[in-house]
């Protein structure tokens, strides 16, 4: 059964990154005030947001609106969103903007921050996230990451995209990190957006406890779940955990919601994308029932989110796939009877 829906709008040349809109943090971060609502919710039930993107088209059918939560219990070597992996907030250092006035480091009561030329490293095992460095920048250089926003918070502002939805068969996708390490907060969101009427998809690892992934299917639509290397050492080696528990939740969703979920497999040259584990991909897929996948090429579009965290970029060498090879891929797993989306 086809599970997406295809949507002609423009063609873009780089993939997720393109027609999107970022709400401005500060201001759905300081919508602090949460109206009472008829729905019953767990006093108090906040959630740790990356962001929030809208008008996007790669994350599901339709126009989206994408919620990116903060926290990951993998570390992908490609990981192009490396601030969502905490999921606490952090503070970011931009270099473009920095006039390297010293201010933070004098500021700082913890002795956390640390000027190596032109760069201001901060100590996050010493940072007690204080705001004295933000709030002393001249240049906006310094800035959080990252915000608690409750269910409601969240909803109001997916709800400004609503007759995109309706118009062109959208809705709200679950991002991350992983929205399943925040069960609770993420099943709130769904349970309100279905309220609404609105499509809802998960995009998820799939790293979690079956109960926690159960709890939350009634009110998804749409299951994107991550294939990154069938062979579980491999798995290991590449994203810091092994694939048993990703593969047997798969399985389960697929038999519990056939016709429901559809596979990202991320092509990382060199990594994953040898002949013999995509067969073997296929030949998973095929045992569990699942007939649509997205092969998503690697990009470097989250490199300068290393420099602004301090981290060092470990995938610096591996060469964006020419569009061509991604295409045979493509050609290959559909030749064998599957629906490729995006
Ligand atoms: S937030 Fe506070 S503790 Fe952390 S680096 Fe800035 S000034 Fe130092
Ligand atoms: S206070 Fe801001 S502008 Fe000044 S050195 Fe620190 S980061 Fe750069």
């Amino acid at each position: 059964m086809t599970v997406l829906k295809k949507l002609s709008v423009v063609t873009v040349a780089k993939r997720r990154y393109c027609l999107f809109v970022m709400y401005n943090r500060d201001d759905f971060c300081s919508a602090a005030a949460v109206k009472e609502e008829e729905q019953s919710v767990p006093a108090g039930l906040t959630g740790s947001i990356a962001r929030i993107e809208r008008y996007m088209i790669h994350d599901g059918p339709g126009i989206r609106t994408v919620v990116f939560f903060k926290g990951c219990p993998l570390r992908c070597v490609w990981c192009s969103s490396p601030q969502t992996w905490k999921e606490t907030k952090e503070v970011i250092f931009l270099k473009r903007k920095c006039i390297n006035c010293g201010s933070c480091v004098a500021s700082c009561p913890e002795k956390a921050i640390e000027a190596v030329d032109d760069i201001k490293k901060i100590d996050r095992g010493k940072c007690n996230l204080c705001d004295e460095c933000v709030e002393i920048c001249p240049a906006a250089a310094l800035k959080f990451d990252g915000c608690l926003m409750s269910p409601e918070d969240v909803v109001n502002e997916v709800m400004k995209d609503e007759h995109f939805y309706k118009t062109s068969g959208g809705g709200v996708t679950l991002s991350g990190g992983e929205p399943l390490g925040q069960p609770e907060f993420a099943s709130e969101i769904l349970r309100r957006c279905k309220l609404k009427g609105f499509h809802t998809a998960l995009e998820t690892s799939a790293y979690a406890e079956w109960q926690v992934l159960k709890k939350l299917m009634d009110f998804v639509d749409l299951f994107l779940i991550d294939i990154k290397h069938m062979d579980t050492e491999e798995h290991l080696k590449i994203t810091g955990r092994n694939n048993d528990l990703i593969l047997d939740n798969i399985l389960r969703t697929a038999k519990e919601r056939p016709g429901s979920v559809a596979i990202q497999f991320p092509v990382i040259p060199g990594y994953n994308d040898t002949k013999g584990n995509i067969d073997s991909l296929v030949q998973f897929m095929t045992g569990a029932g699942i007939d649509s996948i997205d092969v998503i090429p690697f990009h470097k579009l989250g490199q300068h989110e290393y420099e602004e965290l301090g981290l060092d970029y470990r995938v610096m060498d591996v060469e964006v796939p020419e569009t061509g090879s991604i295409q045979n891929i493509r050609e290959h797993i559909k030749s064998k009877g599957f629906e490729i989306i995006n």
